[in-house]
């Protein structure tokens, strides 16, 4: 947070004192602004500049102009089938075709952000990136769209370009098939940065809504219980493809080749993957996802409420630093004591960051 969300660090400083960044379990002091107008407005504001860097890098590198006053739907990380970027881009289209029936629907307005690697070897992980590429290019440039939705991809995700990402999220997109995922780290650094998550009981999830409280988490899909039970009894996706007709014309519209001009059957071994086997169960929480982002709406469009929950994910992220994770094992698993680095002999940030902590 000190290099890449320096405001943020800034505002939580000058409210708290400067004890959080080497405990950041003291982050929760900031409970006490909560009902603070003046606290959740520079709160937001941060948010809002954090989004417009953002635009202003992508446009600069890239020339695509990325709208601040969107909701800022971010999926960053590995690509991978279960970790699902390919629900998100169900999503996408389903809203995408309710604008093309309907061009006058009230819509919230979001941009979806990806940034993912796939292993070179993945052909479906690199299908997946081309599709989402594929996607951006029809909603984005669709006249019917007018800028409601965006799709953007954003290239060579690294942890310099995180940087720039996770302080300007405001949904943080972890659905993973439930059971899958081991922990996550993503979903801690989007929480800590006041980004609200869309996720499934997975992972550290689990422990990120029993600390920001399940009022303050949009949560949809099968349990880990739920899929195995499923899957024991013989799951059948097609049956989700036959009686959703909006999930179903998804589908349709992927394997006529809407998105893949002059080359019909390009995404075809996506469609094949889905009516298959859904290995991971995509068209099984289907519905769950597109009911959960309805919420994730209509929180949105209380402006108030959304910094409240932003700053109750941000101040309850204090059991996720690294810092408590390594002194616990210190204590009890090695059995070894602190020693005092000299921090200039490393790197020149490395020694502005620890002068910063010992102001
Ligand atoms: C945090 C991080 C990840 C891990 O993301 P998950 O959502 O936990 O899978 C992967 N790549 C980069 C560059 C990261 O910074």
């Amino acid at each position: 947070m000190l290099i890449s969300n320096p405001k943020l660090a800034l505002l939580i400083t000058e409210k708290i004192g400067k004890n959080w960044i080497n405990n950041l379990e003291e982050i929760k002091q900031l409970e006490r602004f909560i009902d603070d107008q003046n606290f959740c407005n520079n709160w937001s504001q941060i948010k809002y500049e954090n989004k417009q860097d953002f635009a202003e890098y992508k446009q600069q590198t890239t020339g695509i102009v990325v709208n601040p006053n969107s909701l800022f739907d971010i999926q960053v990380k590995r690509l991978h089938e279960y970790k699902r970027q390919l629900l998100s881009v169900l999503h996408i289209i389903t809203l995408y075709n309710r604008i093309k029936k309907n061009p006058d629907v009230d819509i919230l307005h979001r941009t979806f952000i990806f940034g993912a690697k796939a292993a070179p070897g993945y052909y479906m992980a690199k299908l997946i990136i081309k599709l989402i590429n594929a996607v951006g290019e029809i909603v984005n440039n669709d006249p019917d769209v007018r800028d409601r939705l965006k799709v953007v991809f954003v290239p060579n995700f690294s942890v310099s370009i995180g940087q720039r990402i996770y302080p300007a999220a405001e949904l943080s997109e972890q659905i993973s098939t439930a059971g899958k995922e081991a922990s996550g780290t993503g979903n801690m650094k989007f929480s800590l940065n006041g980004a609200l998550t869309v996720g499934t009981l997975d992972g550290a999830n689990i422990e990120i809504r029993e600390a920001v409280g399940a009022d303050n988490f949009f949560l949809f899909g099968l349990t880990v219980a739920e899929v195995k039970a499923l899957k024991s009894q013989g799951y059948n996706p097609e049956q989700y493809y036959t009686y959703n007709q909006e999930l179903r014309q998804v589908i349709d519209c992927i394997a006529s080749g809407y998105f893949s001009p002059g080359k019909p059957n390009l995404f075809q071994p996506i469609v094949e993957s889905l009516l298959g086997k859904d290995e991971y169960m995509l068209l099984a929480d289907y519905q769950s996802y597109l009911d959960c982002q309805e919420r994730v709406n209509q929180a949105y469009r209380h402006p108030e409420y959304w910094t409240q929950m932003s700053i109750i994910n941000s101040i309850n992220m204090g059991k996720f630093s690294a810092d408590r994770t390594i002194s616990e094992y210190c204590q009890e698993i090695w059995n070894v004591e602190s020693v005092t680095i000299d921090m200039e002999a490393y790197s020149q940030e490395a020694a502005g960051l620890q002068r910063y902590c010992q102001i």
